[in-house]
């Protein structure tokens, strides 16, 4: 048990002038298992297609000499320190990975778990239908670690839209396990598919249970079924998370709302193959959220801290990571500022990270 700290002494009073107490920070979407965190830096080749990126990331995952597990402790342990308590890992799984990916970023994890809550998607980068094999790999891994079914793009990469989510529905069904598929795909492709994926939800019974990530389709305004695609999902109970990456399209906070959606925030790749940037941080990333959808008021800050924290907390179903936290809650940050609004604005590392009454290691 760590020693107490200054923080844990002042439980049940107030918080002390100039501190801000805030929930956990939840990571919604992030890929442990392809950082190159904690080793040398890593030079990137360019990519100009999906096909090159995903190349780019087999040989990298094949090149590295720290294992996954080595590579993915280092990462939770410095989203940790900064105030992450729960995350949704998408993990590689595939005909030739098998399943020793889940299991490194699940010993991981482990050696962190009276803090830290990883969820693992068992995710097909490298193709499901296209790849065979790779749906017997990721039955595999819900035995060696993983939690959930992932999915991606069944029309962008896999060219069967029917076919990929009859299995990854199929996989979730009868495994008992929620779904949660990246697709990238936009245009009225991607509306299609959202809508297809929201009536396969409801028709499963699994509302609340189904997420889309990136979902870069919901935001282009420019596509005339958007607003009732948004209303489908809606009514589906289907999540959506985004990340606030680079140039890519980022979903409007207040859009969703307006339309009844659940959504979350994560960090997606962390300095990986895909792409140099990236911290582990949430408030870092609660930070780019608010940057790319133009936040202004201190409403509109606030929405992106909760984006970054309670929002996750309820699509991970945990409930002291659900909900705004009072001074001398037994899991909660603390930062020195004046408001949650600055905190998101000068991206402070938090001076206190509580989980259960004791303090997170390094803080
Ligand atoms: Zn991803």
């Amino acid at each position: 048990m760590p020693a107490a700290t200054p923080a844990d002494e002042r439980r049940g009073d107030a918080p002390a002038p100039g501190t801000i107490v805030a929930p956990g920070l939840v990571d919604a979407h992030i890929h442990p298992d392809k950082s190159s965190w904690g080793g040398p830096w890593m030079s990137r080749k360019p990519a100009a297609s999906l096909a090159d990126f995903i190349a780019n990331d087999l040989a990298t995952q094949r090149s590295y000499t720290r294992s996954v597990e080595e590579r993915a402790h280092a990462l939770l342990s410095t989203a940790l320190a900064n105030g992450t308590l729960a995350m949704r890992a998408h993990v590689d799984v595939s005909h030739e990975l098998g399943t020793r990916n889940v299991e490194g970023v699940r010993a991981a994890a482990e050696r962190l778990a009276p803090w830290l809550t990883v969820q693992i998607v068992a995710f097909p980068q490298f193709g499901l239908l296209t790849n065979p094999g790779t749906l017997e790999a990721m039955a595999a891994s819900l035995d060696a670690g993983a939690d959930l079914v992932g999915g991606i793009d069944p029309l962008g990469l896999e060219g069967d839209v029917a076919g990929h989510l009859d299995a990854v529905f199929g996989l979730a069904e009868r495994a008992g396990r929620d779904l949660d598929l990246h697709l990238h795909d936009g245009g009225e492709d991607g509306l299609a598919q959202i809508r297809e994926i929201a009536a396969r939800t409801a028709a499963a019974g699994m509302q609340g249970r189904v997420t889309v990530s990136h979902a870069f389709a919901l935001a282009d305004a420019t596509l005339p079924s958007r607003a009732e695609t948004l209303d489908r999902v809606a009514e589906a109970g289907l999540w959506v998370t985004s990340c606030a990456l680079g140039d890519d399209p980022v979903l409007d906070p207040a859009l969703l709302e307006q339309h009844g959606v659940d959504y979350a925030l994560g960090s997606d790749g962390v300095r990986d193959a895909w792409t140099p940037f990236g911290t582990g941080s949430m408030v870092d990333r609660a930070h780019l959220f608010a940057y790319r959808t133009g936040a202004m008021t201190d409403d509109a800050l606030e929405r992106c801290y909760r984006a970054a924290s309670v929002h996750g907390g309820r699509l991970l179903g945990i409930p002291e990571l659900a909900e705004p936290v009072a001074a001398g809650a037994a899991t909660r940050l603390e930062f020195a500022g004046e408001s949650l609004a600055q905190v998101v604005v000068d991206r402070p590392a938090p001076i206190a990270v509580v989980r259960d009454g004791r303090a997170a290691p390094g803080r």
